[in-house]
């Protein structure tokens, strides 16, 4: 089997690998109908989190069950599955209060961008959709393993609710996605943050209702002359650096909401200036595998179609090009189709 491995920055290559077989008998093994690059690879990718060994890559998949360890029951081969980039039981005291990315046996699904992926946990981890979906339904099921269940917990640990402002700041996959949540959680009116004009449009088209271009301070202060100075009720922060954050705890009004799912680097927060914001804090890996019963029958009935984000289709083999492509911003999202 050939899939996608990092070298070192820069450096992705398509080669042999083990082909992944049941190590566990709650392990099961997926035939990969689709996986892609998720923004969180290109901090190793451009080197800003250093690869120490050649990291076999991908979190984000959906196919179909090619076998099942002996101890799983919820999932079975021939089915169609949906998971988490964490694994979990889904029965521990996190889990149960939805919070299975921190499952107390809680493992990163690593290696998807490859035919064959194994799954730990199946039972806790994979959810299957109601019957083999359409092709073309296919991007759209592969959001929910990460990115959509990503943007969907940003606008729920924001406390987005109707007719309240929202602001998302980064327009990449997950921001975009994180309006297309904050529209179907009934948000009055959605502030799109990002000066990219083909992801201004895809904004407006989930549901942005206004985008402000500046960042930073500058930012902020449009935010404030938006709201008569008062700032957001709910903030999504989608990018994870010290400005981004910034951004979002000082665009939002006292008491409101800040959820923040881009993965930190280099973010450290003044405790003295934190204090007398009045802001709510929530964030961290987002708990996909809480949403995805839910957001598997917003897509199987045709509610949602956050699979619009991929807008660059490439054969697995071609999965340097992917990467590339998001580096270099030419790209949103890259799906890879296994052949
Ligand atoms: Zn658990």
């Amino acid at each position: 089997m050939k899939g996608a491995v990092l070298y070192g920055p820069r450096d992705v290559r398509f080669e042999e690998r083990e082909t992944p077989k049941i190590v566990k008998p709650t392990d099961a093994i997926i035939r990969i109908a689709a996986a892609c690059v998720c923004g969180s690879d290109l901090w190793p990718y451009r080197g800003i989190s250093p690869v120490a060994q050649p990291t076999p890559m991908g979190h984000e998949y959906c196919g179909i069950v090619e076998e099942a360890g002996s101890a799983v029951r919820s999932v079975k081969p021939g089915q169609f599955v949906i998971g988490s980039f964490f694994s979990s039981d889904n029965t521990c005291p996190h889990c149960q209060i939805g919070y299975q990315s921190s499952c107390q046996q809680h493992e990163l699904v690593g290696g998807a961008q490859a035919p064959l992926l194994r799954v730990p946990l199946a039972d806790g981890t994979l959810v299957a959709t109601p019957d083999i979906p359409p092709d073309d339904m296919i991007p759209s099921l592969l959001t929910l393993s990460d990115v959509m269940g990503t943007g969907w917990f940003a606008a729920d640990a924001a406390g987005v609710k109707p007719g309240k402002t929202v602001v998302v700041v980064g327009d990449g996959a997950v921001g975009l996605l994180g309006v297309l949540s904050a529209r179907l959680m009934g948000a009055g009116r959605i502030i799109a943050m990002g000066r990219h004009e083909p992801r201004q449009k895809l904004a407006r088209e989930f549901g942005a209702t206004d985008i402000v271009t500046e960042r930073g301070g500058e930012g902020v202060s449009r935010i404030k002359e938006m709201t008569e100075g008062i700032g957001a009720d709910s903030v999504l922060e989608c990018v994870g650096t010290q400005v981004s954050m910034m951004q979002a705890i000082s665009s939002t009004r006292p008491g409101g909401h800040v959820g923040y799912v881009g993965v930190p680097h280099g973010v450290k927060l003044d405790g003295g200036e934190l204090f007398f914001t009045h802001v709510h804090l929530h964030g961290g890996p987002a708990p996909v595998r809480r949403y995805l019963p839910e957001l598997i029958g917003l897509v199987w009935n045709g509610k949602i179609n956050p699979g619009k984000v991929f807008d660059l289709t490439l054969p697995l083999e071609q999965v340097a090009e992917g990467y590339r492509a998001m580096d270099e911003r030419r790209a949103i999202k890259a799906l890879l189709r296994p052949q």
